[in-house]
Parts: C-alpha cells; structure tokens; sequence
C-alpha cells in the first residue's frame, strides 16, 4: 500500500507525490485530466470520445480524502474524479519513470 507524506500542488503546471517509501511523482496536471479516474470519464475513453474539452485547463480546488488519495476540481467545472494515492503509484510506476 503506497502512502502519501507529502503532497504539492502547482494548480497549472503539476501534482507532486512524496511516497512513504521515498518515491517523488510528478503528473502533469494535463495528463491527470485526460486520465481522470470517474465513471463518465472512463467510459468516455473507453469509447475513445475526448473526455477533455478544454485546449488548457488548471485545478481550481483539490481537497484530500485522508490517506486514501485527492478529489480535484478542474478549471472546465469537472470534479466528480478522485485520484487513489495507490492508483497513481501505479501509473507512475508503469509509464512515468
Ligand atoms: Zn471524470
């Protein structure tokens, strides 16, 4: 299970994850739109439709949901994503590095 300790925020620029195990991942703030965890955004994908309108966008708010990972409310009105620490460990691990 991959733990958070530090999280930063750069609303237009990237989300940076400090891991318990020491670990520092970077997503730009594009791709997380783009890869937005909720319902309606994967089966947007899923059907290869661009769940993304926007040609820029930036996190207006982001609120943590304790040690389980961070809900973030995007500059085009989209909040209903909520991205797992573990989830985007994952991600990390699998395409970033
Ligand atoms: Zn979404």
């Amino acid at each position: 299970m991959s733990q958070a300790v530090d999280i930063e925020l750069e609303r237009d620029r990237e989300l940076r994850v400090t891991y318990d195990d020491g670990v520092v991942a970077t997503f730009p703030i594009l791709s997380l739109r783009r890869s937005c965890p909720c319902a309606g955004c994967r089966g947007r994908r899923e059907q290869s439709l661009d769940p993304y309108p926007a040609d820029s966008v930036s996190a207006v708010e982001a609120e943590l949901h304790g040690n389980w990972g961070i809900a973030i409310r995007w500059s085009d009105g989209h909040d209903t994503g909520i991205y797992a620490w573990e989830h985007l460990r994952r991600w990390w691990d699998a395409h970033l590095e």
